[in-house]
């Protein structure tokens, strides 16, 4: 029941009516019976610092940021947390003493995914991330500070590569297509757009397939298809893998802490995941 105390998150972006966050966190604050809805308002290009002021206005307790307001809304905040600062983007705006905090969590919910889903950190490994785009630098940002022994960044534009691999100490660029390269790591991650439904190659797997090998661990950030032709194949070499459901949801669930100041429920917001794809 919304009543005059129900608190308020919102999701901005240019679009935004097909985002699936408002059922991961409708779904979260109904888990842990918190008096709080989430919406999603569009906000046209251009609108992004407006966005913020009117959050201020408003009071609007928590904010998620999409295409194309991330740059924009990083500048317009009061603080950034390490990995917004690093990135340059924001993707949840948060209070904290009367400020509004900019973060960026889809890096640290792409380690926190993977440590839930295989039971071990990222310190040590030698990961190869495939890209260099948005994702990929999150990615890159966040396991180079949880202490990865080397990140191979490979990028089909290269100069996208070096300016990513800029991002961690113990990055350094790989060869784009190597399969010797992709061999010798222990964790290889694909944050390209190659194999996502509807993208640019949907059927397309973005390494050497021959290069996969058991002991490996295979993660693609892709969430539509669940199963990749990448993690297809990977499972096939007897690698292990994950996709890209459990990142979209920490990544959520470190928002939904900020804001809340309770435990997200992982459990519910996958189910949430999952009823939304099965509408
Ligand atoms: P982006 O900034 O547009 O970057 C796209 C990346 O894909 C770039 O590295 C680009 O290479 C590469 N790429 C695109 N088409 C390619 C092709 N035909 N061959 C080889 N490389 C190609 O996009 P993004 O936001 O980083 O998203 C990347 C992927 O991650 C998308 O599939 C998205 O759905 C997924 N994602 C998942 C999550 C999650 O929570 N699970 C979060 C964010 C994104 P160039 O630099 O050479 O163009």
């Amino acid at each position: 029941m919304i009543s005059g105390s129900t608190r308020l998150a919102a999701v901005i972006g240019d679009p935004v009516r097909h985002s699936l966050s408002p059922a991961i966190h409708n779904a979260a604050f109904a888990a842990c019976d918190l008096d709080w809805v989430y919406v999603a308002l569009p906000v046209a290009d251009g609108d992004g610092a407006k966005a913020v002021e009117a959050m201020r206005t408003f009071a609007i307790d928590g904010l998620s940021v999409t295409m194309p307001h991330k740059t924009v809304v990083a500048e317009a905040a009061d603080g950034l947390t390490v990995a917004a600062e690093a990135l340059g983007v924001s993707n949840c705006l948060f209070w904290q003493d009367g400020r509004l905090i900019g973060d960026s969590t889809d890096g640290d919910g792409f380690v926190a995914s993977y440590a839930a889903e295989f039971g071990r950190t990222l310190t040590d490994r030698r990961v190869m991330v495939l890209g260099a785009g948005g994702a990929a630098k999150s990615i890159i940002e966040a396991v180079g500070r949880c202490g990865a022994a080397e990140i191979l960044v490979t990028n089909r534009s290269a100069d996208k590569a070096e300016r990513a691999a800029m991002l961690a100490p113990q990055a350094v660029v790989g060869t784009h297509g190597s399969a010797e390269e992709a061999a010798s790591v222990d964790v290889i991650i694909n944050a390209t757009a190659v194999g996502m439904a509807g993208g640019p190659d949907p059927d397309g797997i973005p390494v050497p397939v021959e290069a996969i090998h058991d002991g490996q661990t295979v993660v693609d950030i892709i969430y539509q298809p669940v199963r990749t032709p990448l993690l297809a194949a990977a499972a096939e070499r007897g690698a292990a893998t994950d996709g890209g459901i459990g990142m979209l949801v920490h990544q959520a669930a470190l928002a939904f802490e900020r804001w809340t100041g309770h435990q997200a429920p992982i459990a519910a917001m996958i189910d949430a995941v999952a009823a939304f794809r099965s509408r």
